[in-house]
Formats: structure tokens, C-alpha cells, sequence
């Protein structure tokens, strides 16, 4: 492998920075993904190589630069990333147990209807699945066993079935507008100072 790369030297910005009771000119090279920075005050050493120093990557451009924490947090990503896929095929389908039975029991106390011999609206074996977090197949074995029919209003299943994702969705948005709009508010009242100020100076230029 070939060093040469190192020995491009990059130009950094310049600023003045606080040394001492003294301001002293240094370069500044900032983390492309995190925005942190640091300086290189004059120590004799290429910028590139006093960077590399303090852990730094440097890029071929400033978009290439990351800090040292920057770069420990990648490679944390991708052992994540590599976990995943092999997750599902370890975990085999769980049983139902003594304990998922009784939660399930409990909840079809409370939402079937046993002398209607149907769910109370707008329950379903879905609905219950998703409030337990538990198979739909299993609130459905059950409920056949010690409940009832599902009974209901297939239509009206499907509908619940079908909205509720959207009606989440809905209220993310609505409070993401909420947010906005707080936001707007907040600038507002700066729009209109803003207008003054541009028709004072219009004036006083005399336009
Ligand atoms: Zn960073």
C-alpha cells in the first residue's frame, strides 16, 4: 500500500482562536457528520498530519472529514445491521403459554359480549391481538373455546381493520402541523418587523 495520499496536503480555513491571553491564527476542520470541530494552532506539523493525530479522518475534502467519535459509531451500525436478518430465523414461533392464555381470557372478559355471543363494538380478534401484542390465531382459539363466535359486522371489521393505520397516521401529521404552526406563530410578528425595516430604509434611500 502507498503512503502518498498522506502527503497531500489539504488547505483548511483559517481562524482566529483564544491561546492564552492571546488570540493566534489556527486551522479549523469540522466533522462532516456531527458538525464538532478543532483547531490546529501552528505546532510545526502539516495540518493533515495534526488532525490524523488527534484521531481525526481526513478526507480529500472537507465533506470527507470525521471526528474520532464520529467514526468509532459506524462500525456499532453495522454490527447492528448484520444481526438483523439472523434474528428471525433463530427465534422460533412461540407457544401460547399458561400466562397468554389468562391475559387473553381477562381481555375477552372485559370486550365480549357473551349474551350477544359477539365481540362489543368495535372489538375484534384483530383489535385484541394488536391491544396484547399477542397472534391474532391464538385470541381467536380462545375466544372459539371459551367465548363465542367473532360475530360482527365483516364490513365493519375490515373498516376498523383498514382505518386505523391511517387515522395514526393522521394524527402525526396533525401534530406535526401543530408544531409548525407553534412555529410559525413564533416567527410571525418578526415577518412584519422585518417589513418596516425594509420600507424605513426604502425611505431613507429615497426610493
Ligand atoms: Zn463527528
Amino acid at each position: 500500500m502507498s503512503n502518498s495520499p498522506a502527503k497531500m496536503q489539504r488547505r483548511f480555513p483559517r481562524e482566529a482562536i483564544q491561546y492564552g491571553d492571546k488570540r493566534i491564527p489556527a486551522a479549523k476542520i469540522e466533522c462532516s457528520k456531527c458538525g464538532s470541530v478543532a483547531y490546529h494552532p501552528d505546532t510545526g506539523l502539516n495540518d493533515d498530519d495534526y488532525f490524523r493525530k488527534k484521531g481525526w479522518s481526513v478526507g480529500r475534502g472537507p465533506a470527507a472529514d470525521v471526528c474520532s467519535e464520529c467514526q468509532k459509531r459506524r462500525p456499532e451500525l453495522k454490527v447492528v445491521k448484520m444481526e438483523k436478518p439472523e434474528a428471525p430465523k433463530v427465534e422460533p414461533p412461540r407457544e401460547m403459554g399458561r400466562e397468554d392464555r389468562r391475559i387473553i381470557t381477562d381481555k375477552l372478559d372485559e370486550v365480549y359480549d357473551d349474551k350477544a355471543g359477539s365481540y362489543k363494538a368495535p372489538w375484534t380478534d384483530a383489535a385484541v391481538s394488536r391491544d396484547l401484542g399477542v397472534p391474532r390465531a391464538w385470541v381467536s382459539e380462545v375466544r372459539e373455546q371459551f367465548f363465542g363466535p367473532e360475530g360482527g359486522n365483516p364490513e365493519f371489521d375490515a373498516f376498523i381493520e383498514q382505518s386505523a393505520p391511517i387515522i395514526a397516521e393522521m394524527k402525526n401529521m396533525a401534530n406535526s402541523l401543530r408544531i409548525q404552526s407553534e412555529r410559525f406563530k413564533e416567527l410571525e410578528p418578526r415577518i412584519s418587523e422585518l417589513e418596516r425595516m425594509g420600507r424605513r430604509i426604502e425611505r431613507e434611500l429615497g426610493r
